[in-house]
């Protein structure tokens, strides 16, 4: 999908995803609504950058490939991004699925989802744990 991630511009900065935010009742959507389910508003909505991090809500991790060019084993669940009040669904960095664990910190980063039938490679959002330092 395009226009739901910002890349970074300068080393060193998070990539974010871009949902909105109703000026009326302050709920903040991702991906962004054309109209504000709860107020049916659709003048206030105006572009929001995501928290990069959060909290694993739940996953579920996937050993069985599914027919569209992603490696397995994959995981995919939903984080919660609390400073925002929202749930956001996602795939996990493939490089940490042994590491996963519900309540755990975990940080946005852009990463390969799949190849395409030409060979391509497409890329997206994902969740992966915080480094501990
Ligand atoms: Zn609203």
């Amino acid at each position: 999908m395009e226009g739901i991630i910002k890349f970074p511009s300068r080393e060193g900065e998070p990539p974010r995803l871009l949902g909105n935010r109703c000026g009326s009742c302050g709920k903040v959507f991702f991906p962004g609504r054309a109209i504000c389910p709860d107020c049916f508003t659709d003048d206030t909505l105006a572009e929001f950058e995501l928290s990069p991090r959060g909290k694993i809500y739940a996953y579920t991790v996937i050993h069985y490939p599914p027919p569209s060019g992603f490696e397995v084993p994959y995981a995919y669940g939903y984080v919660d991004l609390s400073e925002d009040s929202i749930r956001v669904f996602t795939m996990f960095a493939r490089d940490s699925l042994e590491k996963l664990q519900i309540g755990m910190d975990v940080e946005l980063v852009i990463d390969k989802m799949r190849t395409d039938k030409d060979g391509a490679e497409i890329i997206g959002y994902k969740f992966k744990p915080v480094q501990q330092s």
